[in-house]
């Protein structure tokens, strides 16, 4: 499939044109009335970075939803990717029914997603189907090439989406509110973070998702997932003057704030 023919920076500037990618909402959403859908390009992603948000919005009765572009099958040196793979999704299935999400999973590779039209159109019709009224998803930089290709392909699902052009299996939808990015140890260049949400109480609920996966419980990857999010999460949580906090980076079209006086 050919790339888009358009660079995220000028989809944004579309989305924020269409007001489909609004302005932080200065009124709150009252509790029950969200869908908060979480994008990850690597089965685990979504978890990790964001279940513990999840976790906290399925408790105020929203409806919460994870998309897994890829399993991410290619990270384990004793199995195959094939079997790794079936591991994965078993594993995704459990985090998701722990943390009380529906689930959808992408048919790309780990390692092979890139942002095509195809892409935009698959992501655009599950966001059709779910109708968040927040996504989380990777931000622009990211040391994974999967990551960034997320980003993109988001971005550009949002627009196709809200096209009445657009064809797909779901009428179009244009309730999105706020467009998140997860605060991501890969994703980290450029990151500053904008929101903070105390998820003191949600922290438990997020340990039991995430540690469905073998490799955040450690034993595949050296990297420490458990101890560095939960670390992060008091870090987070510190700096909000919480107990834990999840930290989200939004675009810098969204900080646009418009008042007749000052606040
Ligand atoms: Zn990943």
């Amino acid at each position: 499939m050919p790339a888009m023919p358009t660079t995220a920076r000028s989809i944004r500037r579309v989305l924020a044109a269409l007001a489909v990618l609004p302005a932080l909402a200065a009124a709150h959403a009252s509790a029950g009335d969200r869908v908060v859908l979480a994008i990850g390009a690597h089965a685990g992603d979504a978890e990790v970075t964001t279940g513990a948000l999840l976790a906290r919005h399925k408790r105020l009765g929203d409806r919460v939803a994870i998309l897994h572009l890829t399993l991410g099958e290619g990270g384990n040196p004793k199995l195959s990717p094939a079997a790794y793979g079936e591991q994965k999704k078993r594993e995704a299935l459990v985090a998701a029914k722990v943390l009380g999400a529906d689930v959808f999973f992408g048919p790309w590779k780990d390692g092979e997603l890139r942002d095509t039209e195809e892409a935009a159109r698959f992501v655009a019709d599950v966001i059709r189907q779910v109708r968040p009224t927040h996504v989380v998803t990777h931000w622009k930089t990211s040391l994974h090439p999967d990551h960034e290709a997320a980003f993109r392909i988001v971005n550009a699902a949002l627009l196709l989406a809200s096209l009445e052009g657009f064809e797909s299996a779901h009428p179009r939808y244009r309730g999105v509110r706020g467009v998140y990015y997860a605060d991501n140890w890969e994703d980290a260049e450029g990151f500053t973070p904008y929101v903070y949400v105390d998820v003191t109480e949600d922290l438990a609920a997020w340990k039991a998702a995430v540690t469905s996966y073998e490799f955040i419980r450690g034993g595949i990857s050296s990297f420490p997932y458990l101890d560095y999010y939960e670390a992060l999460a008091r870090v987070r949580g510190a700096e909000a003057g919480k107990g834990f906090a999840v930290a989200l980076e939004v675009d810098p079209f969204a900080k646009k704030r418009v008042f007749d006086a000052l606040p």
